[in-house]
């Protein structure tokens, strides 16, 4: 029997490599797609897969477009991937993104009560709402102590969630999704805006690359190893929380000079802190400058999950590692600035 799948968020990254997998499963993939003055579908072009999905009107602020999805797409299976998720402009837009990345979590499990309550659910939770670290390596238990709005609002999804499992029986599931990138990661994402401002440096487009906090550390793993998780998290019979993660942990500062290398560049670091500078030895040009804008109000320093649940119960395992994951979208992006 072919399955039936909705995915909230499928113009996002990650909803366009797990459409991809699901059509790849033989699944009828649903997603909901909001109105936007232009159009939003190039991640599934750029897959080739945006003739195989079915795209459905609605809002995620808009539960009866929820409703009317479910019903039309009789989804088995619902993933909940989308979100306003970018941290820095939950900071300018707090109550927007409480809306979307919070309440709509909610909106979204009352409409599977109504429409399909035996319908499995999926809730895109992520490592942000560790926020200032109270453990060294962040696991299933690790308390909560999220930095930004957009932190607070995906905690109150992932306790819905966890919530609607305890009250009503339901299959959900939260993935606490630490930070996963591909070269169809969104440009205001740092590890995209790094990749493709050092092509267009290359190419002569662009002069200098401006960042934040260099040592914030991250745990970075590829996009297309995340969606995996996923949709296994879904085929267990119990429902449950996974942390997905690599377990390893990189500075900004580490991911811009390995993806400096692959642009053809060398750098060399001048100054401490927010008067930083990034200089390409062969041309002796400053590439690279901190600017304090970029700075988080409020930081999340280092982030490092303990994948080994994953591991365990789901038999998940990343495929691409730190190195490849750069050299994809650097080479990505040199592909894109040459044209
Ligand atoms: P993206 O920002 O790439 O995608 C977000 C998606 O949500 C887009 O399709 C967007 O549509 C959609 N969306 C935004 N607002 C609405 C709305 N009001 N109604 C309907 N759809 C809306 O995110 P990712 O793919 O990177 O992430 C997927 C999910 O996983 C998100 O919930 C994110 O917060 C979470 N997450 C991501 C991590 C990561 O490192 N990537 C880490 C942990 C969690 P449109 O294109 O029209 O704006």
């Amino acid at each position: 029997m072919t399955k039936h799948a909705l995915i909230t968020g499928i113009t996002g990254q990650d909803g366009a490599y797990l459409a991809q997998l699901l059509l790849e499963k033989n699944y009828h993939v649903y997603g909901l797609i909001a109105r936007r003055g232009t159009d939003t579908t190039g991640r599934l072009h750029e897959l080739g897969i945006a003739g195989q999905v079915h795209l459905l009107d609605g809002d995620l602020i808009d539960p009866s477009s929820m409703i009317r999805a479910l019903e039309k797409s009789k989804a088995e299976e619902v993933y909940n991937l989308g979100a306003q998720s970018f941290v820095a402009t939950s900071w300018d837009q707090p109550i927007l993104t409480a809306e979307v990345t919070g309440v709509s979590v909610v909106k979204m499990l009352e409409a599977l009560r109504i429409v399909n309550p035996k319908a499995r659910f999926y809730q895109a939770s992520t490592s942000e709402m560790f926020g200032q670290i109270q453990e060294p390596l962040q696991t299933e238990r690790t308390p909560f102590y999220p930095r930004s709005p957009y932190g607070v609002a995906k905690l109150y999804g992932h306790w819905i969630t966890v919530n609607y499992r305890e009250s009503f029986g339901m299959h959900a599931s939260s993935g606490i999704l630490f930070n996963h990138e591909s070269p169809l990661r969104g440009t205001e994402f740092v590890t995209r805006k790094i990749t493709l401002a050092l092509a267009r440096i290359r190419h002569g487009l662009q002069d200098v690359l401006e960042l934040g906090n260099l040592d914030s550390k991250r745990d970075w793993g590829f996009a297309g190893d995340y969606v995996r998780a996923m949709w296994a998290m879904l085929q267990q019979e119990q429902p449950d929380d996974y942390v997905i993660a690599t377990g390893e942990t990189w500075t900004v500062r580490q991911f811009v000079e390995k993806a400096a290398v692959h642009a053809g560049f060398d750098i060399e670091w001048r100054g401490e802190a927010e008067q930083a500078q990034g200089i390409d030895r062969k041309s002796g040009k400053i590439i690279i400058r901190v600017n304090p804008a970029f700075y988080r109000p409020a930081e999340v320093d280092v982030l490092i999950g303990d994948p080994a649940k994953a591991h365990q119960k789901l038999g998940w395992k990343r495929e691409v590692s730190f190195d490849a994951l750069v050299q994809m979208m650097a080479e990505a992006d040199l592909q894109r600035a040459a044209k």
